[in-house]
């Protein structure tokens, strides 16, 4: 079987599961069966698929069949162009979560800030991306240790030094600490979500998507607390699900929406002032 003819067999497969990004990821599957990067695979479509790849493909595709999403079964993936190492202890960083980070970089230039902090950091995509990308001194914050070691991992992988990383119940390990910029896409999905989740969020782990009964259960103790941790002129930055900006806003005092590429309200930026 050539390299072509095995991502053939992979999107025809996938088709089911992964509906028009069957060929998309039937790409990334292959490459990582292969043991190549993505953009290799054309010049290597006449080639001969070894057996071990051809084996590692067809358990890739039983995992991706079952509904775990791809990108546990790649065990990496990219967030604001980065490499990020996944698992099932955190949040797979997603693209509206980049809107976050964005802002958080043209914040951050425009006003000098130097140190960050990202709440429920997971993955730490978003502390890592900060440090990475604007050299912000950043501390990652996570109730999980599972997430506090992947950050670590993660930090490690992008060459960045944190300026820490903690593992306790939001703000609870951070007392008595002031940052310029706290990031925090905390759970966010309702009871109502929770109980009819697509197949592949259940593969996600709850902790990190459900935020209390009706969602805005961390909104309501962060903006309890999250004044005492910043700085004079500083800001906060949360991620919001998209029909939460009202009640998200009238929780804070002097807010701003921003919106995805999808046209939803997607971060609210809240100032310190
Ligand atoms: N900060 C991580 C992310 O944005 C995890 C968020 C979470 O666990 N709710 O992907």
């Amino acid at each position: 079987m050539t390299v072509a003819a095995l991502t053939r067999w992979l999107a025809e497969r996938l088709a089911p599961a992964a509906g028009e990004d069957a060929r998309f990821e039937a790409r990334l599957m292959a490459a990582e069966a292969l043991d190549v990067r993505p953009n290799e695979l054309p010049g290597l479509r006449d080639e001969a698929a070894p057996a071990a790849a051809r084996e590692r493909a067809e358990e890739m595709l039983r995992r991706r069949l079952l509904g775990e999403p791809l990108q546990y079964i790649l065990g990496e993936w990219e967030f604001m162009g980065l490499p990020f190492l996944v698992g099932p202890e955190a949040l797979i960083p997603r693209p509206d979560t980049e809107i976050l980070c964005e802002r958080a970089l043209l914040l951050a230039k425009a006003r000098g800030y130097r140190t960050a902090l990202d709440l429920c950091c997971g993955t730490g995509c978003i502390g890592v991306s900060l440090a990475r990308r604007g050299g912000l001194a950043v501390t990652c914050a996570d109730l999980s240790a599972g997430c506090a070691a992947l950050t670590r991992r993660n930090a490690e992988k992008n060459g960045v030094a944190l300026a820490a990383i903690c593992c306790g119940d939001l703000f609870a390990p951070l007392r008595g600490q002031r940052f310029d910029l706290i990031c925090c896409n905390p759970p966010y999905l309702s009871d109502g979500d929770m109980a009819q989740l697509q197949r592949e969020l259940t593969f996600e782990p709850a902790l990190a998507l459900h935020g209390g009964a009706d969602g805005l259960a961390f909104y309501r103790r962060i903006a309890a607390e999250y004044a005492a941790h910043l700085n004079p002129g500083g800001a906060l930055l949360l991620e919001i699900g998209s029909t939460q900006a009202e009640q998200a806003q009238a929780l804070f005092r002097k807010t701003q929406l921003f919106y995805d590429y999808a046209g939803n309200p997607r971060v609210v930026l809240v100032e310190e002032t």
